[in-house]
């Protein structure tokens, strides 16, 4: 029996490339959501703006002969006696095992219980944080990372005050550095989103639910909803004590194999890039897909190096940002198609004399052509 643990994208994808690779075996999916897996995109997108009614974000769960455990957790692993611990109770055997229980939102030391404030990663999460941010007069996002921001920019489009607040001195710095935050930040103020970068919040304020955001400068924030948005962490704590290499994530060869018959996939899985020569943790869509595909080839002894080039994207407002590649701290971009004051253009990162990775604003076509650049001479 195969069991792959966590019922999204990653272990979706490996669950039906295992039966298109020819796997007749048993095949059994556990995941602790009630729901048939989703995708997570549009839930600070489309769903959370009202433009989609959340039935249109189920994922094609086309794939035979699966036995769905949805509602239960996996609490416990034995790789050397290949046996699964459930929340159920259950002690279940398997000859061969796909992780792919993805990540969960990064909490604050303070606050987080009070009735107001939200995280960010789940449909329920989503109808819950829509629903409150309907009738509020203020929000403030903590995290000015890709997360926070689309959810300003929906927020805004809705008629609520918003505030985005990070330690650091521009959105999104942490993907793409400071020259394309720099214009992520304009993009929000000419949009009349207030920005409170480089200082970071100290705590919460409300009794029983949030009225106010206390940050470093002594500036309280009023705050009718908080949108906790500053990362995430791998779910692996069910894998403790189970002998696998934890450090970030799932730690896996360049086969994505964790251990004799483990594989893990998507944003729990950190593996050894074979280009990069290092082992990376990407927490990208297409990610999940490409890596499912990988994770499950090699579980049939067809693996090979999981070589994938990066790519991400994000919707604000009417400005969409896509990604390939990877931005290291010391990359430096350059604007090699379209104009920046024309609000389309594309860059690619260079380091070490070498292109790294390309960002395009608006400007699909040449983004995806540059593409072609990454890992060639500048
Ligand atoms: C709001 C939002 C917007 C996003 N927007 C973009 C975007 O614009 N572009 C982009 O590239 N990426 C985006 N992403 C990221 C993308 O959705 C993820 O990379 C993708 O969902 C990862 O898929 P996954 O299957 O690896 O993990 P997940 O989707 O996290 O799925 C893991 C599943 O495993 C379950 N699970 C965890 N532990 C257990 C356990 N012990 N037992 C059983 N089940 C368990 C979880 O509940 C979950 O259902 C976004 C994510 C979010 C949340």
């Amino acid at each position: 029996m195969i069991a792959v643990v966590g019922a999204s994208a990653a272990g979706l994808t490996a669950a039906q490339t295992l039966r298109r690779e020819g796997y007749e075996g048993p095949l059994t999916v556990i995941g602790d959501e009630d729901l048939m897996p989703y995708d997570r995109p549009p839930l600070s997108k489309q769903i959370l703006s009202g433009d989609w009614e959340p039935s249109k974000i189920s994922l094609p769960c086309t794939v035979d002969g699966v036995e769905w455990r949805l509602g239960v957790r996996a609490v416990g692993l034995d790789v050397t006696g290949r046996r699964l611990a459930l929340s159920t109770g259950d002690d279940l055997a398997y000859d061969k095992l796909v992780v792919a229980t993805g990540v969960t939102p990064r909490r604050l030391p303070f606050g987080q219980e009070l009735a107001g404030v939200h995280t960010l990663r789940t449909l329920p999460d989503t109808v819950a944080f829509k629903e409150e941010l309907a009738s509020a007069r203020s929000v403030v996002i903590v995290g000015a990372g890709f997360m926070g921001s689309e959810v300003a920019a929906v927020a805004s489009g809705m008629g609520v005050d918003v505030t985005v607040v990070d330690p650091l001195p521009a959105p999104m710095i942490r993907q793409f550095g400071p020259w394309l935050g720099d214009l992520v930040a304009k993009l929000h103020a000419d949009h009349g989103v207030r920005m409170r970068l480089g200082v970071g919040v100290t705590g919460l304020r409300g009794e029983g639910r949030v009225d106010g955001v206390e940050l470093a400068d002594g500036t309280v924030l009023p705050a009718d909803v908080v949108l906790v948005a500053i990362g995430s962490v791998p779910n692996t704590s069910w894998l403790a004590g189970s002998g696998l290499s934890l450090t970030d994530g799932v730690d896996c060869d360049s086969l994505c194999r964790a251990a004799p018959n483990v594989v893990a996939a998507g944003d729990v899985a950190s593996w050894t890039h074979p280009v990069h020569g290092r082992r990376i943790r990407v927490e990208h869509r297409m990610n999940a897909t490409e890596q499912g595909m990988a994770a499950a080839r090699t579980l049939l002894g067809k693996g090979e190096p999981y070589a994938p080039i990066p790519y991400f994207w994000t919707d604000q407002y009417d400005v969409k940002i896509q990604a390939y590649g990877t931005f290291p701290e010391g990359a430096v971009p350059s604007v090699a198609a379209g104009e920046v004051g024309a609000g389309r253009f594309a860059a690619v990162y260079v380091e070490d004399g070498r292109v790294t990775g390309v960002v395009g604003w608006n400007l699909p076509r040449d983004t995806r052509q540059l593409r072609a650049r990454i890992g060639e001479p500048a």
